[in-house]
């Protein structure tokens, strides 16, 4: 389309660099429109990178995947997804509050305590991670209170068709998913045909071949590379560093016209997503110069039974000692995610973050 080819002239900005763009004209970056008074909140996320919220009750436009998704005004919404600091908890919080659900604001942890919530309220949606979601639901039945949901919406995570086809059988739950970032909102969401998710109206969104940089063709895969215009935070061709592909055009059952996003592949660079949280090789390993007797690392990231597991394996330097406990508090200091530590051998020339998970 013209208007796309037109699009082409104007540079990417890349998520990767908007930690020196921010760090360089405080705080962020210059690509804020209004004055800092006139936003809502302001998150960070890391990187470290602040996500500003500008004006309106749905300023990340999510209330549009939740109707796709069987939500409607009334029902009572557990979001089990987190509202500290970083800004999924408010985004689903204000999709699901615009279309006039109400709202538990679980956050994340404090499963028996969600379960119990859940079930006291006769909560009817959840909104958060799907390996929360399959978390809580399995809970509920271990303590004899399963849970009240009938509708689930999910996102920030790989969502693989064996998580879907266990919270469907072993729950009868039919999970729809959505895709996004933390500093564009919602780009794309699944309707009940599933096959994709169609692109949000109100975004373009471009998949450019990882080599050339041109518009990669439908199944072929690209980086996801998005243009909002919301007057607060306008983002032209920012580049997620996630790896997509977009669907063959077709008529969707639905009725909806917008196209398809096929699915997500990957990611780009350094940054790993662990529990729904970046993890960046740089990040690990700053935190680990304050230990020298650590003379090489590596994070392992792992998946069993639709759980996300993160290990950290340090390698001592020949006659050295370390304290793992003093080693694991400053990771989890430096890392939002928690993971295990460990000593033993890493090969020479490791990659920093071994992602040995398979979706499928
Ligand atoms: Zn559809």
């Amino acid at each position: 389309p013209p208007a796309v080819d037109r699009l082409e002239q104007i540079p990417i900005i890349r998520k990767d660099d908007l930690p020196a763009l921010q760090a360089s004209e405080p705080p962020f970056g210059g690509l804020v429109a209004v004055d800092p008074g006139r936003l809502q909140r302001i998150f960070a996320s890391p990187g470290p990178i602040l996500d500003p919220q500008g004006e309106g009750e749905d300023f990340w436009r999510f209330r549009i995947a939740f109707a796709a998704a069987g939500f409607r005004a009334g029902d009572i919404v557990m979001n089990s997804s987190a509202y500290h600091l970083t800004p999924l908890g408010f985004m689903l919080d204000n999709g699901a509050r615009a279309l006039g659900c109400v709202v538990i604001p679980a956050g994340t942890g404090q499963t028996d305590l969600q379960v119990r919530v859940a079930c006291a309220v006769r909560a009817k949606g959840y909104a958060g991670t799907p390996s929360f979601l399959y978390t809580l639901l399995k809970r509920g039945r271990e303590l004899g209170t399963p849970l009240p949901l009938e509708v689930a919406w999910v996102i920030g995570e790989m969502f693989p068709d064996s998580l879907r086809s266990d919270l469907r059988d072993e729950f009868h739950l039919d999970v729809l998913q959505g895709y996004g970032t933390a500093d564009l909102g919602l780009l794309a969401y699944e309707c009940a045909e599933k096959g994709g998710m169609h692109l949000h109206p109100e975004c373009i969104l471009e998949v450019l071949d990882l080599e050339t940089g041109a518009q990669a063709a439908p199944g072929q895969p690209g980086q996801i590379v998005a243009t909002i215009f919301d007057p607060a935070y306008p983002l032209l061709r920012f580049a997620t560093g996630d790896i997509g592909a977009m669907a063959s055009p077709s008529k969707c059952a639905c009725g909806r016209t917008a196209p398809k996003l096929a699915g997500l592949l990957g990611r780009m660079g350094d940054a790993v997503k662990v529990k729904g949280m970046f993890i960046r090789g740089a990040e690990i390993e700053k935190a680990l110069k304050a230990f020298p007797a650590v003379a090489r690392f590596q994070a392992v990231v792992t998946r069993d039974h639709h759980q996300d597991h993160l290990e950290y394996v340090l390698e001592v330097a020949p006659g050295a000692a370390v304290d793992v406990a003093l080693v694991a508090e400053a990771l989890r200091d430096a890392v939002k995610v928690r993971g295990e530590v460990r000593t033993g051998p890493v090969p020479e020339n490791a990659r920093r973050i071994d992602d040995r998970r398979v979706w499928k």
